[in-house]
């Protein structure tokens, strides 16, 4: 499909070809739904909504609620201050939530439609229920990606409902990133093992990954509750992780509540998730079990013992910045060669100067660029062929096209089962993680054996 791809790469400004990102919204509807009982809510035409809905419904494979204010001509022209106090009534009365999230769209923030005006309105008219919440985010399309619309939502929450009170809790906020339910469920599960109290949010599982029981439930258990968010405002610190993702609302929060935090990369690999149980140790002062460390060593057994395969192999590695960061560290420390390194989100020079910063003494020459697409990439490879490329799903076209294996990994993932239920974060997320990697390796190099090379025992 890819065929006619040119060798000759020209530096293009106002064109992007495959995009290695997707659309503001898409990530604020994801933050909404890690919000206990609350329904995402789309302010813009019904495509937009429609879109949103299906890509994640795509990737997660389950049904994912919105709502939205259903744009047409008129709103266009006059606004959608009606149609969004409108929505919010019939939200409340037919859907019963605790809390309505709104992002906004492209074209709602092109005629410069003011939420929180319409969101007092909705107050002042009674359309909103004694104890139900509305809150909202800003996400024009045109601008950033769906890691800004996370982040943009995130930051609502605390905006909307942190509080300072006078109670000081011994408990830690999690922001964990734009990961899958699985990573934040291995996030909690960890907490869980060093003994820490915690707030982790938005928290996407048990909501994007529920077990089938027969009987529709259209808020799922999971998800922070209000109660939750408004105590991380008397939690001693917050770990945000994800500089892209989490680190605007680990501000904010530190900005409105006085809650220190630190910013970490994504726990992927063996030294992210050292840094972040290091983290936990000094924050909470608590232990590591033997259980965690046993983790870690079967981990590290991995990457010495199938060392032979990873060693100096050439990678392409693209998607979203947070999660390219750090698969480009474990990368490195698995003996591997990131060659390409890209991301379609704007994320600048803190990206580029940090991903060159991780392969300075092993690929010098590494190609690192943000806000690039998938095109770039495909010159790049046609250039200089890699052994294995790492993204989302759309990289298959080039796989495809240049025959190289690919190992599935980031958002979004529609073709292929297994990224929700099994974690990339971790001990345990890094074992699945290099296993996946290496088995991509192995089946290939199976399929490329001649008849006295095809061993039994790898
Ligand atoms: S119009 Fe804008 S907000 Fe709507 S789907 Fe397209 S890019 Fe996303």
């Amino acid at each position: 499909m890819l065929d006619a791809t040119p060798k000759e790469i020209f530096e293009r400004e106002a064109l992007r070809i495959n995009p290695a990102k997707t659309c503001q919204p898409i990530g604020a509807m994801y933050a909404a739904l890690g919000i206990h009982n609350c329904l995402p809510h789309s302010h813009g035409s019904q495509g937009c909504c429609s879109f949103h809905r299906s890509h994640l419904t795509r990737h997660y494979r389950e049904p994912i609620i919105a709502s939205t204010s259903s744009f047409t001509e008129g709103a266009a022209v006059f606004g959608g201050g009606t149609n969004i106090v409108q929505s919010l009534q019939t939200i409340f009365t037919t859907y019963d939530p605790d809390i309505v999230a709104i992002s906004t769209t492209c074209l709602s923030e092109t005629i410069g439609d003011d939420i929180p005006t319409y969101i007092s309105q909705a107050y002042e008219e009674g359309v909103v229920p004694e104890g139900k919440l509305v809150i909202h985010c800003n996400t024009p399309s045109y601008v950033g990606s769906h890691i800004t619309g996370w982040s943009n939502m995130t930051t609502g929450m605390v905006k909307y409902l942190s509080t300072k009170t006078e109670n000081s809790l011994q408990q830690i906020n999690v922001i964990p990133g734009y990961v899958e339910p699985s990573d934040t469920r291995q996030v909690k599960q960890l907490l869980k093992q060093m003994g820490v109290n915690f707030v982790v949010f938005p928290d996407t599982s048990d909501v994007v990954d529920t077990p089938q029981t027969g009987r529709y439930q259209m808020y799922p258990k999971g998800g922070t509750t209000i109660e939750q968010l408004r105590s991380t405002g008397d939690s001693q610190a917050t770990i945000a992780l994800g500089t892209f993702a989490s680190e605007q609302a680990a501000i904010a929060l530190q900005d409105k509540c006085g809650v220190p935090y630190r910013l970490l990369e994504l726990p992927i690999g063996l030294a992210a998730s050292d840094r972040f149980v290091q983290t936990i140790i000094e924050l909470t002062g608590a232990t590591p079990p033997a259980e965690l460390e046993d983790e870690r060593g079967r981990l590290v057994d991995i990457m010495t013992d199938m060392l032979q395969y990873t060693y100096r192999k050439r990678v392409a590695v693209y998607g979203d910045p947070d999660q390219v960061v750090a698969l480009t560290e474990f990368l490195v420390s698995c003996g591997m060669h990131p060659v390409y390194v890209i991301t379609g989100s704007p994320a600048g020079k803190r990206f580029e100067e940090r991903v060159k910063e991780i392969l300075k003494d092993t690929v010098p020459n590494a190609v690192v660029k943000a806000d690039t697409d998938l095109f770039y990439l495909h010159q790049l490879i046609k250039n200089e062929p890699v052994d294995l490329l790492i993204g989302n799903e759309y990289g298959k076209y080039i796989a495809r096209a240049e025959d190289i294996p690919i190992v599935r990994f980031g958002f979004p993932i529609l073709d292929r089962i297994g990224h929700s239920y099994f974690p990339t974060v971790g001990y345990q997320g890094g074992i699945y993680l290099l296993c996946n990697i290496l088995n991509t390796i192995l089946e290939r190099l199976d399929r490329d054996s001649a008849d006295e090379t095809f061993e039994l025992v790898r």
